[in-house]
C-alpha cells in the first residue's frame, strides 16, 4: 500500500532517541482502505498499548458509520433512501456533512460531498470512467445545497433524485480529530496519528519538532520538502492516490464538482492547519480550485498554509511559509 505514504514518511522514519527508545511506541493497520498509524510517547506501557487499541477502534468505528463501500453502513442507507424519506443518522454524521458545507460555502462548490453523484460511476480499480451522457445525466444531482440536514431530528433528506454524498474526501481527517482528542483525555503528550494523507501532531517529539516529508507527486520516494511541525494538522491530496490512465488522460478520484472529471490544475495539495477536518476537507478544495483560487482561499484563512504542485511540477507556497533555499 505505498499510496498510503504521501506524507509522514519521514517521522515514521526518523530514528527515536536512544535514550527514550523505550518510551515511543508505535501501531500501524489498514483501516478506511489506507494505512493508519499512531505513534505517541508514554512512560506507561499499559496506557500506551490502551491508547493505541483505542485510536484503532476509533478508526474502524468511523469507517463503519462512513464508509461508503460497506452496504450496510448508515451512510449507505442514506444514499439508497434518502430522497424518499429524511433518514436519520448519527449526530456525528451531521457534524461531518454540516462542516463539509462550510467549504462548500467557502469554495463556491468546489468541495462538495454530493460529488458522489457523479462519482460513483468511476470504478479506479477496475479502470472504468463513465461516458459524457452518463456524466450529463448526473449531474444535476450534483448540488450541496439540495442535501437537507435537520440537526435537532438528526435526518438527511435529499431534494433531488439520483444524489449520493461520500465524506472520503474529509472523514479521515475527522477521524484522526477524534483520535487525537481521545489520546489527549487519556494524557498523552506527544503524538502523531496518521490516516492515508491525513496527519495530526499533538505536542512535539519531545524536545524537537516532527518532520513530516511532502512526497513529490510523480516519484514515489523523492520528496517535495520537509515540514518541521508541532501541535498541527497537515494533510495532502494528490493526483496519484487512487487513478488510471487511458489514452494519455489520467482518471483520478478528486472531481471537479461542475463537470463530473477528475481535477487537472495541479497534482498534489498539503494543507496546514489547526486540525485534521479542517485540513483534510481544505485540500480537497483546494486540489479543486487550482493555484491561483486555492491560494486566494488559503490567504482568507488565518493559520493555515499550503503547498502546491501543479500540473507541470511546479510548487507554490502560501505566504506565512518559507521555501527552502
Ligand atoms: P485521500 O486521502 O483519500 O486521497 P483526499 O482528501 O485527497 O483523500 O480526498 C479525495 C476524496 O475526496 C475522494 O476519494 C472522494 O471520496 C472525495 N472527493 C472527490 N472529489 C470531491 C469534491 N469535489 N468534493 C468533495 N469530496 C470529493
Ligand atoms: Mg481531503
Amino acid at each position: 500500500m505505498r499510496s498510503a505514504f504521501n506524507v509522514l514518511l519521514l517521522s515514521m522514519l526518523t530514528l527515536v532517541p536512544a535514550l527514550s527508545r523505550a518510551e515511543w511506541f508505535q501501531r500501524e493497520e489498514a483501516i478506511m482502505g489506507t494505512r493508519v498509524a499512531v505513534e505517541l510517547w508514554s512512560e506507561d506501557a499499559a496506557l500506551a498499548q490502551r491508547a493505541m487499541d483505542a485510536v484503532i477502534a476509533e478508526m474502524r468505528r468511523t469507517d463503519e458509520l462512513m464508509s461508503t463501500y460497506k452496504p450496510e453502513s448508515q451512510l449507505s442507507r442514506v444514499n439508497a433512501e434518502a430522497f424518499e424519506r429524511p433518514v436519520k443518522v448519527d449526530p456525528e454524521i451531521i457534524e461531518v456533512v454540516t462542516r463539509s458545507f462550510e467549504f462548500s460555502r467557502l469554495s463556491d462548490g468546489a468541495f462538495d460531498v454530493t460529488y458522489a453523484s457523479v462519482g460513483y460511476l468511476y470504478d479506479y480499480r477496475a479502470r472504468q470512467h463513465p461516458t459524457g451522457e452518463q456524466i450529463a445525466d448526473a449531474l444535476p444531482a450534483v448540488d450541496w445545497r439540495q442535501v437537507q440536514v435537520d440537526p435537532k431530528l438528526n435526518t438527511i433528506r435529499f431534494l433531488k433524485p439520483g444524489m449520493r454524498i461520500d465524506l472520503g474526501g474529509i472523514a479521515k481527517g475527522y477521524a484522526v480529530d477524534r483520535s487525537i482528542e481521545m489520546l489527549r483525555g487519556m494524557g498523552i503528550r506527544h503524538a502523531m496519528v496518521n490516516a492515508g494523507g491525513d496527519t495530526r501532531l499533538l505536542g512535539d517529539r519531545r524536545g524537537k519538532p516532527w518532520i513530516v516529508g511532502i512526497r513529490d507527486p510523480r516519484n514515489d520516494g523523492r520528496m517535495v520538502t520537509r515540514l518541521p511541525l508541532e501541535d498541527e494538522a497537515v494533510s495532502t491530496s494528490g493526483d496519484y492516490e487512487r487513478y488510471f490512465e487511458e489514452d494519455g488522460v489520467r482518471y483520478h478520484h478528486i472531481l471537479v464538482p461542475g463537470t463530473g472529471k477528475s481535477a487537472r490544475e495541479v497534482r498534489s495539495v498539503t494543507i496546514l492547519g489547526s486540525d485534521a477536518t479542517l485540513t483534510d476537507g481544505l485540500s480537497t478544495t483546494v486540489f479543486v480550485l487550482g493555484v491561483e483560487l486555492g491560494m486566494q482561499l488559503v490567504g482568507r484563512l488565518p493559520g493555515v498554509e499550503a503547498v502546491i504542485v501543479d500540473k507541470d511540477g511546479r510548487i507554490y507556497y502560501s505566504d506565512g511559509l518559507t521555501p527552502p533555499q
